[in-house]
């Protein structure tokens, strides 16, 4: 007796050979897919389960995962506009330090983890300030996260000097260690804001802890011209030099990055983020995917903060990113759709040392899974589900979340938690969030 059955469905695998079975049958059992199967199967006719669920109509997808948020910033969105990266985040810090406090981080993190969610996000690597509270807003809702403690050379929000940092990043990671639904990450915000023997700390103590370690890189001119002159270096070399790439290692943007650098990327087996619509509002440029999927570079896709790209949609991102490529290369072929949708699924969770469990439904699979709806004016005919995920489908599309079988999202309204209470404790801090800017 399996525990769940979803019949009628048009899965998109999403695993290695992009893997599309119409009129599918997925079972599963105490979180895990046990079967994935077309319906007129053998093994389909015989299974039997406590609740079944029809996808008609519905294209049935892994859960996505953003492998690059600020969930907490999303109390700031359209707080700080129409400036570049060092001024803005300026104002930011300014924003951040007036208003965050455990719980108004905990509000932030409910906020920004439930777009995430009901948009199909089913895996988020976050960075902020309290990563104790985005865990508990991501299990709150129902969902995974990759977080930990942050690092930054000047005193943090909550009275946080260099030793707060490194014991909160140690602390963190040995806590959650190998759980299911909490990947430890060791987060030092950039290389122009921790010097590298500090960057070097969060490091051994990532590998130590056999945490993920994540940072900022190469986002803007400014930061590449920044390191040259602290340090003589480029972002990447600088990375290099002092042991900080590998394949545990996670960078954010690599926008401004040269071939050699490119190259450090990937003999390193370093992840790479692409957050296309950070990038572009704050006008940092377009990082160069084409030449590092050329090149061999595990490309990985994020939404970045609300506070710089305004929203947290993987679905935008996706197709912004293979847009983008299109358009810089003037080659229609360049960066296609079912690349782009790996670089939202499969990478990401490769990204996590989760391609085991995470990223694709297969058999022996964790159960994360999204419906999206295909019974649309945008989106019948439907010839080839890849191309509409990323060229057609929105996230206003995705009606149902499940995580590890779990239902999360039903019919677009969370299951867990009445989203309701928390905008209207949001609206009644917003006097407060517009005022911490108006002495700076
Ligand atoms: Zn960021």
């Amino acid at each position: 007796m399996y525990d769940l059955i979803v019949k009628d469905a048009l899965i998109v695998t999403c695993n290695e050979e992009h893997t599309i079975i119409k009129n599918a049958v997925m079972a599963i059992r105490e979180g895990i897919i046990e079967v994935l199967s077309p319906a007129e199967s053998n093994i389909a006719k015989t299974l039997k389960a406590k609740k079944t669920i029809s996808a008609e109509n519905r294209m049935v997808l892994p859960g996505l995962i953003n492998m690059h948020c600020h969930a907490g910033d999303s109390l700031f969105r359209g707080l700080v506009e129409n400036l570049p990266l060092e001024a803005w985040l300026n104002r930011v810090w300014i924003a951040e330090k007036a208003i965050l406090k455990p719980h108004t981080t905990y509000l932030g993190s409910v906020l920004g983890f439930a777009e995430n969610l009901l948009s199909g996000v089913t895996s988020v690597m976050d960075m902020f300030w309290y990563p104790h509270e985005a865990v508990r807003a991501a299990q709150m809702l129902g969902m995974r996260v990759s977080t930990g403690g942050i690092f930054f050379d000047f005193p943090g929000i909550g009275e946080r000097n260099h030793d707060r940092y490194i014991e909160e990043a140690r602390e963190f990671s040995h806590r959650y260690t190998g759980t299911q639904d909490v990947f430890p990450v060791v987060m030092p915000h950039g290389t122009y804001t921790v010097c590298p023997e500090h960057l070097k700390e969060a490091k051994t103590i990532a590998d130590a802890e056999n945490a993920l370690f994540c940072t900022h890189a190469a986002e803007t001119k400014a930061e590449q011209a920044d390191i040259q002159n602290r340090y003589g270096n480029t972002v990447i070399r600088h990375m290099d030099k002092h042991d900080l790439l590998g394949e545990r290692t996670v960078l954010a943007h690599c926008v401004h990055v040269d071939e050699g650098e490119i190259d450090l990327i990937t003999q390193s087996e370093t992840t790479v983020v692409h957050n296309p619509m950070s990038n572009l509002k704050l006008a940092s440029g377009i990082a160069p995917t084409i030449q590092m999927q050329k090149a061999g570079v595990r490309l990985t896709l994020g939404t970045d903060g609300a506070i710089s790209g305004n929203d947290l949609d993987m679905w935008l991102a996706m197709r912004l990113a293979s847009s983008l490529a299109k358009g810089v290369a003037m080659e229609p072929a360049a960066l296609p759709a079912k690349d782009v949708l790996h670089m939202a699924t499969l990478n990401g969770a490769q990204a996590l040392g989760q391609e085991k469990t995470l990223g694709s439904l297969e058999v022996g699979k964790q159960a994360d899974f999204i419906f999206v709806d295909v019974n649309t004016a945008h989106s019948v005919p439907l010839f080839d589900p890849i191309t509409h995920c990323v060229f057609g489908a929105g996230r206003s599309d995705v009606s149902d979340v499940f995580v590890a079988g779990a239902q999360v999202v039903k019919d677009h309204t969370l299951t867990r938690h009445d989203l309701s209470e928390t905008l209207s404790e949001v609206k009644s801090l917003m006097p407060f969030i517009k005022n911490s800017l108006s002495d700076a």
